[in-house]
């Protein structure tokens, strides 16, 4: 016996939730999806959220913090660093609160939420779950994919979400206590002896434990991402110990079809993470709450704008980082210590109340010629 829905969902990660808060408060019967026994355990991310990306989206609750941040320390190729004051700036999050927090909020509007059920496949409007080990199956009017990196629902409802080497970034993190940080600021470390093709990061949890990773194309290196993360550790942070092992990717492709008659895909399912700096809390989001108002839309017959205000508030940006990635994962490491110059000549020791990508963006390419004729060819 199969259970009608009128919206299911499927992964209860910040995508999902958001999806589901936004559509359950609309008297509508939503089903959220979570394979976990614990939503927001396991998560791969170094959680870091900035005000800027979601301040119109979603009230962040002190609660829902390990750190307030006030800027970020860049680090060089050569260890050469700069800091960037930023009062304000964003956040630290606790996922294992901040992903359950967001799904009781779905909860609280009405929303059914299934742990332990793991969506196996979808027949016809039915979508199979293995749920603690038995099978079930419910009916849905729509879907949301919000499955994360590796969704099955894209595929499922015929979009191709394959991931080639170029389209992902891959990442290891660990969390490390007892380490000596400034522990109010980030750290972005560019070069290829930390990661090639990606940068490292040292996000702060606390006054002396961190998240500390980093993202590697593997178009650029046939080592694994964990060989550099182990090298850099045992150097800076031997005396540190290891409580929590990740390893994943960050999506960084553009999927030309991310919606169809009876579907939405929203966050790491549907691409939509800042490629460049691998930010997909924001977008996910930010693309589960316009995927709820306008699945309700759907539901009701009405004209749905999904398309459209995707675009607006995710494609953009996500494209113009796209291009930028391109450009990055052309240059070497003489070329990285040029832009940590032009980061350091611009930022250096400043205090800022934001950050403008396009000027930055423009200072580096007019910087030299090579880098004017990789910026040209790939961002204009
Ligand atoms: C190492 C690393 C560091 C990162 N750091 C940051 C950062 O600092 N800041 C930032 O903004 N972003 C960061 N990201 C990206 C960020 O983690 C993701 O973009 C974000 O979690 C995507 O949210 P989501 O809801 O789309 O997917 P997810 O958070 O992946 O959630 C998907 C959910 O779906 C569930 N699921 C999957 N398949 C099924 C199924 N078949 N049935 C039922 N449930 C299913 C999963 O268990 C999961 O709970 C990082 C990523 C990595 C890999």
């Amino acid at each position: 016996m199969s259970k009608n829905f009128d919206l299911i969902i499927v992964g209860a990660g910040p995508a999902g939730s958001a999806a589901a808060f936004t559509a359950a408060k609309e008297n509508i019967s939503v089903l959220l999806l979570e394979e976990h026994p614990r939503i927001g355990v396991p998560v791969v991310c170094a959680e870091g959220l900035s005000r800027s990306t979601i301040k119109d989206y979603l009230d962040i609750k002190p609660e829902w913090i390990s750190r307030k941040l006030s800027g970020s320390i860049i680090r060089g190729p050569d260890g050469d660093e700069f800091k960037v004051d930023f009062p304000e700036c964003g956040w630290i999050l606790n996922r294992k609160i901040f992903d359950p927090a967001l799904a009781n909020m779905a909860e609280a509007r009405g929303a059914v939420i299934k742990t332990s059920a793991r969506a196996i496949n979808i027949e016809n409007n039915e979508i199979i779950v293995n749920e603690s080990g038995e099978k079930k199956k419910y009916k849905f009017k729509f879907l949301i994919g919000a499955d994360g990196i590796a969704s099955n629902v894209g595929r499922w409802m015929g979009i191709n979400t394959r991931l080639n080497l170029n389209d992902i970034v891959v990442c290891a993190q660990y969390l490390i206590e007892g380490i000596n940080i400034e522990s109010h600021y980030t750290y972005l470390i560019i070069g290829e002896e930390y990661a090639p093709g990606g940068y490292a990061w040292i996000f702060p949890k606390s006054d002396n434990s961190a998240n500390i990773g980093l993202g590697i194309s593997p178009t650029k290196t046939k080592k694994k991402a964990k060989y550099f993360l182990d090298k850099w550790v045992k150097k800076e942070f031997a005396n540190g110990k290891i409580v929590e092992k990740r390893f994943g990717g960050v999506p960084a492709t553009i999927l030309k079809r991310f919606s169809g008659k009876n579907f939405f895909l929203v966050g790491d399912a549907a691409r939509f993470v800042n490629s460049l700096n691998g930010a997909g809390i924001a977008c996910s989001i930010k693309s589960g709450i316009i995927a709820g108002n306008n699945a309700v839309l759907r539901l009701k017959g009405e004209k749905d704008y999904f398309e459209k205000e995707i675009k607006k508030e995710i494609l953009k940006e996500i494209k113009f980082h796209y291009r930028i990635r391109k450009a990055y994962l052309k240059l070497t490491d003489k070329e990285y210590k040029e832009i940590f110059k032009i980061g350091k000549k611009v930022y250096g020791g400043k205090r800022i109340g934001h950050i403008n990508m396009y000027h930055l963006v423009k200072e580096i390419v007019f910087s030299s010629p090579r880098l004017f004729y990789i910026g040209f060819s790939l961002l204009f």
